[in-house]
């Protein structure tokens, strides 16, 4: 029987959802909010909901901290090219670096990234974890 989701995690899901910017002219799709697009120049763009499952395209691994990650790495920085072609930079998590391979299966898994300490504002970010075959 599978475990089913907590239901804070299916509500974050439905919140944190990938969004992108598609360019009705030329078709390109990009992360995040734009509005001209980066291939073409043109602003006709419109807000899509991008897939949540790609491949690793490339990837580096990340020894090298910055302070405010003390103790966490290393950790891998890969581009994954998600189904429709769309390339973000983005954290593999839930993977070994020795592990990680170019063309790897990913699905997109939201991840706390830090806490303001101040206002106690907990933040997340989209990061991928590889897609592990049940058979
Ligand atoms: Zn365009």
């Amino acid at each position: 029987m599978m475990p089913k989701s907590p239901r804070i995690w299916q509500l974050a899901e439905r919140r944190y959802r990938l969004l992108g910017s598609k360019c009705t002219v030329c078709g390109k799709t990009s992360i995040g909010p734009r509005s001209v697009c980066p291939v073409c120049g043109s602003e006709k763009i419109e807000t899509v909901q991008l897939p949540s499952t790609g491949k690793v395209y490339s990837y580096t691994v990340v020894h090298m901290l910055p302070a405010e990650k003390d103790g966490y790495g290393p950790y891998i920085m890969a581009i994954v090219e998600l189904e429709d072609g769309t390339r973000l930079t983005a954290e593999i998590v839930d993977c070994e670096p020795e592990d990680v391979k170019i063309g790897m299966p990913v699905e997109l898994a939201f991840r706390l990234i830090g806490q303001e300490s101040e206002h106690g504002i907990i933040y997340y970010g989209y990061k991928f974890r590889p897609i592990i075959s049940r058979t």
